[in-house]
């Protein structure tokens, strides 16, 4: 008999998460006295008005999202070895997909391990607790992903704004084994330097590595401005590819250092170059002198971090289409992406659009795309595919 305390939903409300939601809402469940006393993060049963069980899952009475579910069945704790199962599965997937270390190991629920993010930097495991449930099986987690790759470090980047919201402090830490100084990674057969203690979110973007491929196939003998470019990772990828000249522009100091030292590691250190500060601004002053790109990327920060953002933000997209339009040289690519969790693709796409009229150009999408397959999307979780990127050429 397991000793876990029973959720009830609120009658008629299990529908949605019997058809294949993970998530039941605050308003959903039947929030009494025992129900909010329980501590963020502990493992609940779910079960229907009508007395039918929903399944095993992670409750913070505190929190818009109450239950995140974790499994259909009932399991009576969230251990190494059910961890173990979960990572697994997600490691078997990878090794499908990739013939090198370096990708995102697990994706929240769609890797069914709600509120975790894990990025795999060869023998360095990076991982983010975003939930209160997740955080309150940390040891279990360490000690499965200890078993199973037994790593040189285990890195928790738990400075997410996520964590603020279900009550978690913020911290970086070398949890298991040592880690002093940078690491590298190789994507798309090239090499780079990766802060994954200092750097931003786990260190590297990987969402983009099949964007990345997309725009350096372009690139033989082009010009091309990475705008917001963090490591270099498109820039760096095009001039490896036989760019002719590559432009890297940042407001990070610190990026661009390293982003330059790995270009270094790829010999191509003597064809990019930097451009420091804002990118708007960087954008006005190279359209003032009459520069003209090749292939323009523009991948920009989350513009909106919340739903008041969005009308601001799909401004600061079509400013951006627009600017980045106009230093497109004639039949010339674009590549521009958004990866705010509250603007959807169409209004993405309208803004590019709305960008490139003011520009006075036109072309034609060789792509509409999102976060590469290490990122894989939760079929009832559309929202989580918060990537939305395209590529045009340009008349
Ligand atoms: N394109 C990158 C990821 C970009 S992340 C890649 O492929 O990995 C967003 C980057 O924008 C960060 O490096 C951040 O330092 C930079 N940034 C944020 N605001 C900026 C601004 N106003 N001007 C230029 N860069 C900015």
């Amino acid at each position: 008999m397991s000793s876990l305390p029973m959720i009830t939903l609120l009658p008629d409300r299990h529908a949605r998460l019997r058809a294949g939601h993970p998530w039941v809402y605050s308003n959903e469940v039947q929030m009494d006295a025992a129900a909010k006393a329980l501590p963020a993060g502990t493992l609940v049963r779910l079960s229907a008005s009508n007395g039918q069980r929903l399944g095993t899952a992670l409750f913070n009475p505190h929190t818009l999202v109450a239950a995140r579910i974790v499994s259909r069945d009932d399991i009576d704790s969230l251990d190494t070895d059910f961890l173990t199962a979960r990572l697994r599965r997600a490691l078997a997937l990878r090794e499908t997909l990739f013939d090198a270390p370096y990708y995102r190991l697990v994706h929240a629920e769609a890797d069914g391990l709600p509120g975790t993010v894990i990025d795999r930097y060869g023998d360095v495991l990076v991982v983010q607790l975003n939930t209160a449930g997740i955080a309150q099986h940390q040891d279990a987690l360490l000690n499965a992903l200890d078993g199973l790759f037994a790593p040189r470090a285990i890195v928790l980047r738990n400075d997410t704004p996520a964590r603020g919201t279900e009550g978690l402090e913020e911290e970086v830490i070398v949890a298991r084994g040592a880690l002093a100084g940078p690491i590298e990674i190789i994507e798309n057969g090239s090499r780079f330097q990766v802060d994954v203690l200092g750097g931003q979110k786990t260190g590297w973007f990987f969402d983009q590595r099949d964007n990345r491929a997309a725009v350096a196939r372009l690139a033989r003998g082009k010009t091309v401005l990475d705008l917001f470019c963090y490591g270099g990772g498109f820039g760096i990828q095009a001039a490896v590819a036989g760019a002719a000249g590559v432009v890297l522009a940042d407001s990070s100091k610190p990026a661009l250092d390293r982003a330059m030292i790995s270009a270094g590691l790829n010999d191509v250190g003597a064809n990019v170059s930097t451009a420091a500060g804002d990118a708007f601004r960087t954008l006005d002053r190279l359209e003032s002198l009459g520069e003209r790109f090749g292939i323009v990327v523009a991948d920009p920060p989350a513009f909106a971090k919340s739903r008041k953002d969005v009308p601001a933000a799909l401004q600061a997209y079509r400013k951006l289409a627009r600017q980045a339009a106009k230093l497109v040289a004639p039949d010339g690519f674009l590549f521009i992406a958004s990866c705010s969790h509250n603007i959807e693709t169409e209004a993405f796409a309208d803004a590019v659009r709305g960008g490139l009229s003011r520009a006075e150009r036109n072309g034609r999408i060789l792509l509409s795309s999102g976060a590469a397959s290490d990122h894989p999307v939760h079929p009832f979780l559309p929202e989580s595919a918060y990537l939305k990127a395209m590529l045009l050429q340009l008349d």
